[in-house]
């Protein structure tokens, strides 16, 4: 029977990230991932004929922990990454509200975009984000749990927000990052997405992947693993974890096959994660709060196109339709497409259970309301579905998230659901499968 010093469960972005901070730490390692590829929901892959992403996927300038990642691993961002400084917001059929976004990348831009009056945002609208943004930041570093008590509409309102600047702004910020309206989604995940990027305002920006997530980032630090005698293994579901006198001593594939590790990593989604652990740990008092933790549904949506949508592939949020954030992608993540549009839909229960013909019906409507014809160009679609891999970012659920190290020896978890500030991002993820590995010596 092979015998391991960790088994990583889940190839995502923080399974991999463990992996490579054990083996750096010299540890035997095998890593299984149920998945034929790997990178969990930053993969890509083909299905069913058509090349398509986990879903649309954008990176924020001021991460550290996935770039300090990349460069262990010898990836150089400015090689998988294009930079974009400012993002497009489309409320009708005319030219796009451009907003800046980088203080140092796009100085003009951002200097217009926020001291500048617009035919949508008044002077007066832009100053009555002040006291929302200031209080925000505040209760974020004061009283995180009174924050987390608010959604983002209610909080919006006690700070003066103008309903233009509500609406122009946090509604496509709200609805375009986390695909939720602003009644459901937490003042705490707001604030604190955007509390980071405060002392390195420096390096604001939002990076576009060039190419399949898998293809140039998850492939080649598994490579990097086994490269180093780590062990992947994909198209592999791990069943059970083995749980032997109080200590859980490894896994259990297929009912039969036992690999076993002085410690096991459940680097899975919180769905997965609570499958795994509630046959053992069902009664246990630690592990009562991240039971509680409720999960939440992303539908993403791909369209090739015999010739691109839009004139520039740049983030584009659309608050008065169901295209949450979305982007034309032919010169970018997928240049061998004459045309690709990667959306990601809100909200996202509308649409799990239709069929992918009915939600293009709707696309194409809302596309239409926002100026871009899609009828004559479509060549192909995709629907994906995600819908059981987030965790709740509504108001309440951040103490329900489990640290890394549990009370049970041998067993530790990574992902993004778990305790660490970047909530459900590719930083954050990264961030607790390093957390995870500093918990074995
Ligand atoms: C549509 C969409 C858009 C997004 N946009 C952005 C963005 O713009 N910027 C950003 O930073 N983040 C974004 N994210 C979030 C980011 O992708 C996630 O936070 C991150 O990838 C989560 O990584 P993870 O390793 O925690 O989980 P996952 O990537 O979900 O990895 C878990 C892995 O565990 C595997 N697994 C589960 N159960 C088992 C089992 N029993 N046996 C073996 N393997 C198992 C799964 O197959 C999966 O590969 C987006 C996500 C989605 C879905």
């Amino acid at each position: 029977m092979p015998k391991f010093d960790v088994i990583i469960v889940g190839a995502g972005l923080a399974g991999l990230s463990a992996g490579v901070e054990l083996t750096l730490k010299n540890k035997k390692v095998l890593i299984i991932e149920a998945e034929p590829v790997v990178g969990g929901r930053t993969s890509s892959y083909n299905l069913d004929g058509m090349d398509v992403e986990s879903g649309f996927h954008r990176y924020i300038g001021y991460y550290s922990h996935l770039p300090s990642l990349l460069r262990k691993v010898g990836i150089k961002l400015d090689d998988i990454l294009t930079w974009e400084d400012k993002i497009h917001v489309r409320v009708d059929e005319k030219h796009p509200i451009e907003l800046g976004l980088a203080p140092v990348f796009g100085i003009i831009k951002t200097i217009k975009g926020v001291l500048g009056n617009s035919e949508y945002l008044t002077i007066k609208d832009k100053l009555s984000l002040i006291p929302f943004f200031v209080s925000g930041f505040k209760d974020y570093l004061k009283s995180p749990e009174d924050l987390d008590s608010f959604n983002i509409r209610d909080y919006a309102k006690k700070h003066g927000v103008t309903s233009r600047a509500f609406h122009y702004l946090i509604v496509p910020l709200s609805a375009g990052i986390f695909f939720l309206p602003p009644d459901r989604y937490s003042a705490y995940v707001f604030f604190g997405l955007f509390a980071p990027g405060i002392p390195k305002f420096y390096k604001l920006r939002i990076g576009a992947y060039l190419g399949g997530m898998t293809e140039v980032m998850c492939k080649p630090i598994a490579d990097w693993i086994e490269k180093r005698g780590g062990m992947i293994m994909t198209g592999t579901k791990v069943d059970s974890l083995q749980y032997v006198e109080e200590k859980i001593k490894g896994v259990t594939l297929n009912e039969k096959i036992n690999y076993e590790a002085d410690y096991t990593i459940v680097a899975t989604t919180l769905h997965s994660a609570k499958h795994l652990l509630k046959p053992n740990f069902e009664e246990h008092s630690w592990f009562q709060p991240m039971f509680k933790l409720p999960l939440m549904p992303a539908v993403c949506f791909q369209i090739d196109l015999a010739e691109p949508a839009l004139p520039l592939d740049i983030t584009t949020f659309a608050p008065n339709t169901c295209l949450a954030s979305f982007a034309e992608q032919s010169r970018t993540t997928f240049r061998e497409s004459n045309g690709r549009l990667s959306i990601i839909l809100t909200p996202p229960e509308k649409f799990l259970k239709m069929e992918p013909e009915k939600t293009l019906e709707i696309i194409m409507e809302d596309a239409a309301k926002i100026g871009m014809d899609l009828k004559t160009k479509i060549l192909d679609y995709r629907q994906i579905n995600h819908v059981y891999d987030f965790h709740s970012l509504e108001p309440g659920h951040q103490k329900l998230r489990p640290i890394q190290q549990t009370p049970i020896k041998g067993l530790i978890l990574a992902g993004d659901y778990t305790k660490q500030p970047f909530f459900a991002t590719m930083e954050g993820a990264v961030y607790s499968g390093i957390k995870a590995a500093k918990c074995i010596p």
